[in-house]
């Protein structure tokens, strides 16, 4: 088996600029951001400090964080010793105080989540639940790699997507096993120890969980203890070899994190967020409000999701974006998300998606079938998926290579 370095895929110019920064830390070449993070000081006092104080301070050490990371790329300082408290204290003390008055998401609940009396359109309190987790191999390539993506999936969304696909453990709270922080630590530990290429959280919704997530990877180190209660929910059928050489960076345990995510998120949870992640994997499903507010009940979609999608890039991260081509959606939804990846985000990875299925509310065979989705109860036609990549070609966006590595077919538009 070729290395995941030595992939085809990284010799495409197009591809291998675009996720340099994940390529270099997918290969323990530079560090995961979070091992960046560790060598900003933060004051001893951060965990008393209220939180416009914890966001001034957020702010500060963002541009200590930018100056670090520039050097360390550049190959012109080391990473130096760690420090503590540091940057990620910050973050966790931040996540903690929003909690109270939950505004991870673009709803703005403001609903305390540690009381849990009150709930908000997560439905969620406190903790945090995991359906799975395992060596992902049906992400795009540069993301799958040769071993797997170490996928966690957590349960309950920000969304209400009549369609879709993973339901069973978007739109059920319960599903799965609660998973504390060190849990979460553990598992993404496992999954890069046994060779995957990066830590994919995702759900559902991985930025509704994000107290747990930012205190997760704050936790992220070599673990020397055995947790049965956080194996319960690997989903592996075969046994995968681990091996330190998998995550080593200078004798620290590396990993590129992804966020796999909506991108409904609140402004400040991307400000949070943007230390953290070293591979953006979001969805754009929507080209116009009508259609998220009828298919996903999701007011606010498409000004919240452009806006973040943009801010990654303005901020140069690495992206793939992922658009699912939807039945009879191709003039309201699928050009108009495509013309604006064009117009704003040249040159940007683009998956255009054709695995839509009927599922859920959308499925004539579920229980939970709606009629008033009639319309999406069909897979999209032959005609409607060449259309998809003819007009994502006419725009001359970066998407062939990503779309049609998987069954090696290329398609004469
Ligand atoms: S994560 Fe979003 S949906 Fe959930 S309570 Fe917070 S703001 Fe509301």
């Amino acid at each position: 088996m070729r290395s995941f370095a030595t992939l085809a895929i990284w010799s495409n110019e197009r591809i291998r600029s675009k996720l340099d920064w994940y390529y270099k830390v997918s290969n323990n070449v530079l560090p995961a951001k979070y091992l960046i993070c560790r060598r900003i000081a933060a004051p001893d006092d951060v965990w008393d400090m209220q939180e416009d104080e914890l966001w001034r301070l957020h702010e500060r050490l963002s541009a200590e964080f930018d100056q670090l990371r520039g050097m360390v790329r550049m190959g012109r300082r080391d990473l130096g010793e760690e420090v503590r408290p540091n940057f990620l204290s910050v973050k966790v003390a931040l996540t903690k105080k929003i909690l109270s008055h939950c505004y991870f998401c673009r709803w703005y609940c403001r609903v305390d989540r540690v009381a849990g009396k009150k709930l908000g359109a997560c439905q969620l309190g406190e903790q945090s639940r995991v359906s799975s987790y395992f060596h992902h191999t049906g992400e795009e390539l540069p993301i799958r790699g040769t071993l797997g993506s170490g996928t966690i999936f957590f349960t309950s969304c920000n969304m209400r997507c009549a369609f879709c696909q993973n339901s069973d453990i978007s739109h059920d709270k319960d599903n799965g096993t609660v998973f504390t922080p060190r849990m979460l630590a553990w598992a993404a530990w496992l999954l890069r120890m046994e060779g995957c290429h990066n830590v994919n959280f995702v759900g559902g919704e991985p930025t509704i969980h994000l107290h747990n997530i930012v205190e997760a990877i704050s936790l992220l180190r070599n673990f020397n203890e055995f947790m049965s209660n956080a194996l319960i929910a690997k989903a592996d059928y075969l046994p995968y070899p681990m091996n330190p050489r998998y995550s080593d960076y200078r004798g620290e345990f590396n990993v590129p994190i992804l966020w796999n995510s909506n991108m409904f998120m609140s402004r400040e949870a991307l400000l949070i967020l943007r230390e953290l992640v070293d591979i953006w994997l979001p969805d754009f499903k929507f080209g116009n409000n009508r259609c998220a507010l009828w298919l996903s009940r999701t007011p606010w979609y498409l000004e919240t999701v452009s806006t973040n999608h943009r801010t990654i890039y303005e901020w140069g991260e690495d992206i793939i974006i992922r658009h699912l081509v939807m039945p009879g959606h191709m003039e309201c939804c699928t050009k108009p998300v495509l013309r604006w990846i064009s117009e704003n985000m040249p040159d940007t990875p683009v998956n255009v998606m054709d695995q839509y299925h009927p599922d859920a509310y959308c499925n004539p065979n579920d229980p939970r079938y709606d009629s008033r989705y009639g319309d999406m109860a069909r897979y999209p036609t032959r005609d409607e998926i060449y259309a998809a990549y003819k007009y994502a070609k006419e725009l001359g966006l970066n998407f062939d290579d990503i779309t049609f590595e998987k069954s090696l077919r290329r398609v004469t538009l």
